[in-house]
């Protein structure tokens, strides 16, 4: 039998080393905040500080977006494009409907004005999705309108907005307005998947649980970071960094993993001030 897991890494876009990594056994769409915020931490940036995410369309989840948001991470996540309905003309699909902040209504493309009565519905996520809360909008104007045939078969079009949909739209918003963030997504993150499976030959794990082959993979993730580091620095100055680095043993979290991120990264950071990083995610195939 065949057992399979998600690895969840970090990738900083400068110098594509590691700074988080994660065997998992859920799907990528509840993904997104732990493997960010566990990013910023590795990375010793404070909750202030901004934090560009670039993700491919897996990682789409209202609440995982709005999480990231809320510590000052700026997320470029690719989104979905909405499924087309049968009896809905693409014109009267959702997305054509202008969402009023200020007057928490919506307008139709015939210009009509939808309105919610403020009350919270629960969705509840199937199997790995989340669950969230929703209202629903409609208008009167539905019983006579003219193009109605083209926008819903229901005596009343009813569009639901999520509790997350502002988070959503900035999401959306950032992938439109810089397109070329997006696209470097898969450089920054194949190159470490690139390296590993392609070029070391690494792709299956020698042993099994989770737990097992979480620490397996943070072997092979350090075995990577390591060689960059050599590659970007030269062998004795990674070795000068590391005789000299000084962790604080009081801040420096007990788990090995962290302890060699850091120990790889802090040379490369210090080498390299202005160090942005942007951190794509990416399951292993
Ligand atoms: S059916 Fe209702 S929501 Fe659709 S276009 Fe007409 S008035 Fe607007």
């Amino acid at each position: 039998m065949e057992v399979a897991y998600n690895t969840q890494n970090a990738v900083d876009d400068k110098h594509n080393l590691i700074v988080h990594t994660q065997a998992t056994n859920t799907n990528d769409g509840k993904a997104l905040y732990k493997a960010a915020i566990q990013a910023k931490e590795n990375l010793q940036l404070q909750k202030q500080d901004n934090l560009t995410l670039l993700a491919d369309k897996g990682y789409h989840t209202g609440a995982e977006l709005h999480l990231c948001q809320q510590e000052n991470m700026i997320t470029h996540v690719a989104y979905k494009e909405q499924p087309t309905v049968k009896h809905i003309d693409k014109a009267f699909l959702a997305e054509s409907f202008e969402y009023n902040q200020l007057t928490d209504t919506y307008s139709c493309p015939a210009g009509a004005v939808l309105t919610t009565l403020g009350t919270w519905h629960h969705k509840k996520g199937e199997a790995n999705e989340t669950s969230y809360r929703f209202k629903t909008y409609r208008t009167d104007a539905c019983k006579t309108c003219k193009l109605k045939d083209q926008c819903t078969k229901l005596p009343k079009r009813i569009i639901q907005r999520s509790e997350y949909q502002n988070a959503v739209d900035i999401n959306d918003n950032n992938i439109k307005q810089n397109p070329q963030y997006y696209k470097r997504r898969q450089a920054i993150c194949e190159h470490p998947f690139g390296s590993i499976k392609r070029h070391w030959g690494y792709t299956h794990t020698l042993l099994k649980g989770l737990q097992k082959v979480n620490g397996e993979m943070n072997l092979i993730m350090f075995c990577y970071n390591f060689m960059r580091t050599k590659n970007i620095l030269g062998f004795s100055k990674m070795l000068k960094q590391i005789q000299n680095w000084k962790p604080n043993y009081d801040k420096v979290v007990c788990s090995a993993k962290k302890r060699l991120i850091s120990a790889l990264y802090m040379p490369i950071k210090q080498t390299f001030s202005n160090t942005h990083c942007s951190s794509p995610f990416l399951k292993a195939a």
